[in-house]
């Protein structure tokens, strides 16, 4: 599993849905809360749901596999571990 540690600016954020919001500036949802992200960078560009496990947000991940995620899914998703700095 990839881990993230490094953000856009200095600040301390307080919720795993700040920092996400920081790493992912653009992306168009971002959903639940906790410290494991599942990621999809597809056509329509990039969203992200936050689990608080590893096997919760893999499962999210599993979901958007075996049904895509949009229109234009490529498949790329991934499961990503939020650290804080
Ligand atoms: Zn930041
Ligand atoms: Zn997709």
């Amino acid at each position: 599993m990839k881990a993230y540690r490094h953000h856009n600016c200095s600040r301390t954020h307080r919720t795993w849905t700040a920092l996400a919001k920081c790493i992912w500036p653009r992306a168009l949802w971002l959903h639940g809360n906790g410290p494991y992200a599942s990621v999809a960078r597809c056509g329509r560009g990039t969203t992200v749901q936050l689990s608080e496990t590893a096997n919760d947000a893999r499962d999210a991940k599993e979901l958007v596999d075996n049904t895509g995620c949009g229109g234009l899914c490529q498949r790329r998703h991934e499961v990503i571990q939020l650290i804080k700095p």
